[in-house]
């Protein structure tokens, strides 16, 4: 695979993976003598929801750093919609389509749900307006009707309608992570990363969400894709296109969720805790295929 130098604005079809919306090429990451990652290769389709699942320590958190860009490989590389962003910054990702969400959404308290949204509409439309009202309060104009547009929009697409004027301290957990991944949409980004959203969720707000994020899948106007790192890999399974497993750093198994589902090797890398598996509807365990 040919590198594409830095400035080349956007690198066209000089990698294998040039067709996917977002993919990491034989990503090799070491903290000391520990090999966090060990030649980890994934490629995310436009317009997919993937799920990146493993037990704890193998690598998941540090693969999304190295695909969000916080976290740069000792060998590998990282293609965005084409593009060698490898040397590319968190920024510089985030303005060529790349959104990302945390485990600890990092949201402020006071603020509503509809405002959230519409603070970061504004930081990427009309940045020098944001400035102005944050100086003089008093001289807030009102929106101009393509923001109000979209942010109902969002709102709608996230079953948020009925929540817009709450503050969010006021709110849940599982609407909570709405919003994070409201604001994560409001920058109409290609694909977005989001770590581990269903944690400390109830059955029902899991649910929920996942049907929010197989929605924004289907009613975007452009091809969007979700890499979603989760613990639940039955919710991984049920919800992914494709899902890639990690596992001590290694790449064991990557497939749709029923090749992953009859893959012995996930099997037994989650031997021993094969509660989420048998919730996952393994099936009859079909060992020594
Ligand atoms: P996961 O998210 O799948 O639980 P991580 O990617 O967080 O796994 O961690 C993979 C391995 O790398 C673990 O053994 C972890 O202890 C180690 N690790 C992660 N981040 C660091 C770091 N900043 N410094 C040292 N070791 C780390
Ligand atoms: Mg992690």
């Amino acid at each position: 695979m040919t590198s594409a130098s830095l400035n080349s604005e956007p690198a066209t079809g000089s990698s294998s993976d040039a067709g996917s919306a977002l993919s990491a090429d034989q990503v090799t990451v070491h903290f000391g003598g520990l090999a966090a990652l060990s030649d980890v290769s994934i490629a995310v389709a436009e317009g997919s929801i993937a799920g990146l699942v493993g037990p704890n320590g193998a690598g998941k958190s540090t693969l999304l750093a190295v695909l969000s860009g916080l976290l740069r490989p000792d060998r590998g590389r990282v293609w965005l919609r084409g593009e060698d962003v490898s040397n590319v910054s968190v920024r510089s990702r985030s303005r060529r389509g790349m959104a990302r969400t945390f485990q600890q959404p990092e949201l402020f308290l006071g603020l509503t749900v509809r405002e959230h949204l519409v603070l970061t509409y504004r930081a990427r439309v009309a940045p020098k307006r944001l400035w102005r009202d944050m100086i003089d309060p008093r001289s807030v104009l009102p929106p101009p009707k393509s923001e109000t547009d979209r942010v109902d929009g969002l709102l709608e697409l996230l079953n948020l309608t009925q929540v817009a004027n709450v503050p969010v301290a006021a709110l849940p957990l599982g609407i909570v992570r709405l919003v994070e991944v409201g604001r994560a949409l409001a920058s109409d980004p290609h694909v977005v990363l989001l770590d581990e959203p269903l944690s400390g969720l109830d059955m029902r707000a899991s649910e929920n969400l996942m049907g929010v994020f197989r929605r924004i899948i289907d009613q975007t106007d452009h091809p969007l894709s979700l890499v979603i790192v989760e613990h639940d890999i039955a919710a991984v399974l049920s919800l992914s296109d494709t899902v890639f497993v990690l596992d001590f750093g290694q790449l064991i198994a990557a497939g749709s969720p029923d090749e992953i589902r009859n893959d012995p090797a996930v099997q037994a890398a989650y031997l021993g805790d094969n509660e989420p598996l048998k919730r996952a509807q393994f099936g009859p365990p079909e060992r020594g295929r």
